[in-house]
C-alpha cells in the first residue's frame, strides 16, 4: 500500500487543507482525509478526481 499526500487538496467534508492522502493499494486507489476520515473512491475517474481537488499551491493567493 502506498500513501501520498496531495499538496493543496482541500477536504470536501471538513474543509481542511493538506489533509488528503491518496492511497494506492494494488489496483484500487482512493483518497482519505486524515483529519475527519472522509474517503473518496477513485476507481472511476482517478486523474480527474485528484485534479479537481488538488490545486497548485503557487496559484493560490497569499493569506492576508
Ligand atoms: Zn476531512
Amino acid at each position: 500500500m502506498k500513501r501520498q499526500f496531495i499538496a493543496g487538496a482541500t477536504c470536501p467534508e471538513c474543509g481542511q487543507m493538506d489533509k488528503i492522502q491518496r492511497i494506492i493499494d494494488g489496483d484500487r486507489q482512493w483518497m482519505e482525509c486524515v483529519s475527519c476520515g472522509a474517503k473518496k473512491d477513485l476507481d472511476e475517474k482517478p486523474a480527474e478526481a485528484i485534479d479537481a481537488l488538488a490545486q497548485p499551491v503557487s496559484l493560490q493567493s497569499p493569506k492576508k
